[in-house]
């Protein structure tokens, strides 16, 4: 793709967009970046986001707000869209017929020769990819976790050769962006609703995920849980694997104490034995199964795979033991903003945990919390989003509210008997009560270290 003399709109100036923009800039294109916020609130996310001196180098010219561009920008060669930017926006629609539009993803894959991996699904991508990545340095290859959970795609795309491996973390917005990416492994890792905001219905959301299938090439492998029958039926020109249970025809799952993989058209073996998995909450198993079966695809050795799954760190704020307490153990999920993301993590959960939830909410329903509480002896309430779910939970579990982190923590810690876990899964979104989940992740750690608890 020549970029050279071209003019070039970048829409959205966050990370992707200033990837972006330094992307074309390398090669010559003349870049205006358009954002709808004003410059103070533009320039204090950029301090905020370490961004300030790369975004300073990547645009020829700003523009903010509903500011139109000067007549000489104003017929754009190509349009760069970042993930938050939707193309529905009225800037959009006002360009010429005809004109380009593609997304930051689809432009760092024109500049990518290396393999890719595609991870989407609604709970568990960042986990999985930087676990997948993880799995191919195991192997002695280069493998980078990119797009949300890394650099984004832009950044990294043309330091990668031929025999290294970008993990890609694509949301449900980049595939609305993207032509000519073609991941040779793609997964879906489940669907459950999210991001009604953006999307009209379920069903768009859902049609959205699908592009994947339809992107990956016929000598690729699509990727899926059996647990998710909406995917598992989806067309694709790919191979297929399914990564859950045995029974529901999976080639990636647990069996008798270990996990077992078997590629299209292999006989499953032993790969290693669960206990030895660095890993092990109940959503950290099934991205496990997740990325052993993408790495198939990528023809990953078996035994480089096991040694990965044993030195996998996990990461932050995901199902992350943060303090302990004799043998009470504090376990963080402050990631879990949407009620899918708690039911797994509560599904299969050993011994007794005492649960704190609430924060902001999205709209969601949260009565198939009431599906998962076995391993739940009570609910510490927290946030504007607390009575909602105490409604939707009454009379299925001791409820208790408490007015902020450090109280509802003393209070789990109090309740916890011997051997307990204390989650913080709040099924919400901070806003009400943080800046955003890191810190609610962070408030979560110190107020349990406030118990006496030890970090592990
Ligand atoms: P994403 O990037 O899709 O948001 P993360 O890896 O950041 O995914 O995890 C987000 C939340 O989803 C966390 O609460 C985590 O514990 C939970 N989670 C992780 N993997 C899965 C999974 N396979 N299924 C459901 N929930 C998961």
């Amino acid at each position: 793709m020549r970029l050279e003399g071209k003019r070039c709109w970048v829409m959205g100036l966050a990370r992707s967009g200033c990837a972006a923009g330094a992307l074309l800039r390398r090669h010559r294109a003349h870049v205006l970046g358009l954002d709808d916020a004003d410059e103070a609130s533009l320039h204090a996310r950029w301090e905020r986001e370490g961004l300030t001196a790369a975004a300073a180098a990547c645009f020829d010219e700003i523009r903010h707000g509903g500011d139109l561009p000067e007549p000489a920008w104003s017929a754009p060669d190509l349009v760069i869209i970042s993930p938050g930017v939707p193309g529905t926006h009225p800037r959009l629609a006002a360009l010429a017929a005809g004109t380009p539009v593609i997304g930051e993803l689809e432009l760092g894959a024109r500049f990518c020769r290396a393999t890719m991996a595609a991870i989407t699904g609604t709970n568990g991508k960042s986990t999985t990819t930087e676990l997948l990545a993880h799995l191919v340095r195991a192997t002695g290859r280069r493998g980078e976790a990119l797009g949300n959970v890394g650099r984004p795609l832009c950044l990294a795309a043309e330091e990668l050769g031929p025999a290294d491996i970008a993990v890609v973390e694509v949301s449900s917005f980049q595939l609305e962006s993207v032509e000519t990416f073609r991941p040779r492994v793609g997964a879906v890792l489940n669907l459950a609703p999210d991001h009604l905001d953006r999307y009209p219905d379920l069903a768009s959301y859902y049609a959205a995920k699908q592009r994947l299938a339809g992107l990956l090439p016929p000598d690729g492998l699509f990727v899926t849980w059996t647990g998710c029958p909406e995917a598992q039926a989806w067309p694709t020109e790919a191979g297929r694997l399914w990564f859950g249970q045995e029974g529901e025809g999976a080639g990636v799952f647990f069996r008798d104490g270990a996990l077992w993989a078997g590629g299209p058209g292999q006989a499953p073996a032993p790969l290693l034995p669960e206990a030895e998995l660095a890993q092990r909450s109940p959503t950290n198993r099934l991205n496990a199964l997740a990325a052993v079966a993408m790495g198939l695809g990528l023809s990953l050795e078996p035994g480089a795979m096991a040694a990965g799954l044993r030195s996998f760190a996990g990461l932050a704020d995901r199902h992350e033991l943060v303090a302990v307490r004799g043998g009470v153990r504090f376990v963080n999920d402050t990631k879990a903003t949407n009620v899918h993301a708690v039911c797994a993590g509560l599904a299969g959960h050993h011994g007794q945990v005492v649960l704190i939830a609430g924060g902001s909410g999205k709209g969601e329903d949260y009565t198939p919390l009431r599906g998962v509480l076995g391993a739940v002896r009570h609910v510490v309430l927290i946030g504007a989003e607390g009575p909602a779910i105490g409604r939707a939970l009454a009379g299925a579990v001791p409820l208790s509210t408490a007015a902020d982190m450090d109280r509802a923590v003393a209070l789990a810690a109090d309740l916890a008997e011997p051997d307990a876990t204390v989650l913080l899964s709040p099924a919400c979104a901070s806003f009400d009560m943080f800046a955003n989940y890191r810190a609610r992740g962070a408030a979560f750690a110190a107020a349990a270290l406030k118990t006496g608890a030890s970090p592990p």
